[in-house]
């Protein structure tokens, strides 16, 4: 099936959230230009990441699948996409080395420009302008001219993408994502003695085994992988990148792995049928509206097959609500005998107003979810594969708590995000710790 076959599959459904492009015309062109240019990533590499999540429900892989919540053509250089790979190793390396568990690292990374908005327009002072939808579709200044659809903007997502793939292709080639040139990461407890003193133990260790791996020679030339995933929700985007191999199968390379959203994840949605079409490991995001009846149906119209390593229940319940509803979720899959790898986002069902306007997380609430999460696994006997989270390299103040205690007047400090508030570098590598310690418990 070509990729205009594969097209009247989905087309045909119910697709929400795209943007009106004002110029179907010049929509059209972009994305058959699209559909010429060279892959970001390739078929070999996505059945490699299936591979590997195969290991997850055996736990010989845990996932972390990290990044912005709307990468920005603004904040596009090499340092930040190393700031943000480094903090991803760091955790890896924290939790592979507590855990014994290989730790597997899915960016947010590369392609993630396109968002979904809960309303189509926002108004301000009686103006009412388009949303915006992500640096891929429009810009985030609320003019007009701005806040107008322009699928220009998606060949400069396709161009940031594949730079940013080729630069987390050529670090690995370097040898910088191997376990020895992990030593950078000592920086951050040495500039924070709060950190450094809560994890002595932890440190000490990591640090003695550095040495160890160091004086031993292993690992040498083992760099670790990085594979690549954003929401899959502008169709004919990730539809101009379909690649079809000779056993008729489809891929879609403008990613390693690609999510369905909480907002169109629906049934009959296209998103799913897409998901559906192609080989690509698939997320779907739930959040406390789905209705948990859906649960069978959905496994089964994305991963039709039942092939292990294909889907990922990625849980964004929120702390209220994922007692009371994952238990259910997983009795259903269990006695269906689907196989699914469950991934926990403490995200986006945490996220609130702060009194002066920002929008944020409190690192208080996120820890308990992640800890509901593991626990709730636990007596389920059941397999917490992995971690979706909102972070940066940086050092932002955009979620509140944590090591520094981040107060709702700090956000003012570095509140850079375009979309959703991340956990900074400190936070980041708290989270990392706590899953190191829940993963160890686990295994006695
Ligand atoms: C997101 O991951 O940024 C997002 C919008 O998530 P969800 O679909 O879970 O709301
Ligand atoms: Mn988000």
């Amino acid at each position: 099936m070509n990729k205009e076959l594969l097209k009247k599959e989905w087309a045909s459904l119910k697709i929400d959230q795209q943007p009106n492009w004002p110029n179907s015309f010049e929509y059209d062109s972009i994305i058959q230009t699209l559909s010429y240019y060279p892959k970001i990533v390739n078929e070999d590499e996505i059945i490699l990441l299936k591979e590997e999540l195969k290991l997850i429900n055996q736990k010989q892989s845990f996932v972390i699948q990290g990044g912005d919540c709307a990468e920005t053509f603004s904040n596009f250089n090499s340092s930040s996409i190393k700031n943000k790979l480094e903090i991803l190793l760091q955790m890896s390396a924290i939790i592979q080395y507590t855990s014994k568990i290989p730790v597997n690292i899915i960016g947010r990374i590369a392609g993630q420009y396109i968002k979904p908005r809960s309303s189509q327009y926002e108004s301000r002072d009686g103006l009412k302008l388009p949303s915006y939808r992500g640096d891929g579709v429009n810009s985030i200044e609320f003019t007009k001219d701005a806040r107008t659809p322009n699928p220009q903007r998606l060949l400069t997502a396709y161009h940031q993408s594949s730079s940013a793939m080729n630069l987390i292709r050529s670090l690995i080639m370097q040898g910088y994502t191997n376990i020895n040139n992990m030593k950078s990461w000592e920086k951050i407890f040495l500039n924070n003695e709060l950190l450094e003193k809560k994890y002595n133990n932890i440190f000490t260790q990591i640090k003695e085994t550095l040495q160890f791996v160091k004086a031993s020679d292993i690992l040498q030339s083992s760099g670790k992988n990085i594979y690549i995933s954003h929401e899959s929700i502008l169709l004919d985007y990730d539809n101009a990148f379909i690649i079809e191999n000779q056993d008729k199968q489809h891929f879609c390379g403008s990613g390693h792995m690609l999510w369905v959203g909480d907002r169109t994840r629906n049934l009959n949605s296209a998103h799913v049928k897409f998901a559906s079409l192609v080989e690509n490991p698939i997320g779907i995001k739930i959040g406390p509206n789905f209705n948990i009846d859906d649960i069978n149906l959905l496994c089964e119209k994305i991963n039709p097959k039942n092939e292990i390593g294909k889907l990922t229940l990625i849980v964004r319940l929120g702390q209220k609500n994922i007692e009371s509803m994952l238990p259910k979720l997983i009795e259903k899959v269990k006695q269906h005998g689907q196989n699914v790898i469950w991934f926990c986002d403490p995200m986006h069902g945490n996220t609130i107003r702060a009194k002066n306007g920002y929008k944020t997380r409190k690192f208080e609430t996120i820890i308990n979810e992640i800890k509901l999460f593991f626990q709730i696994h636990n007596q389920c006997k059941t397999i917490p594969g992995g971690i979706h989270l909102e972070l940066t390299g940086d050092n932002v103040t955009e979620c509140l708590g944590g090591i520094k205690n981040i107060q709702t007047k700090d956000l003012d400090l570095r509140y850079e995000t375009t979309c959703d508030p991340r956990l900074n570098n400190e936070q980041s590598l708290e989270v990392a710790f706590l899953i190191a310690d829940l993963l160890k418990k686990e295994s006695v």
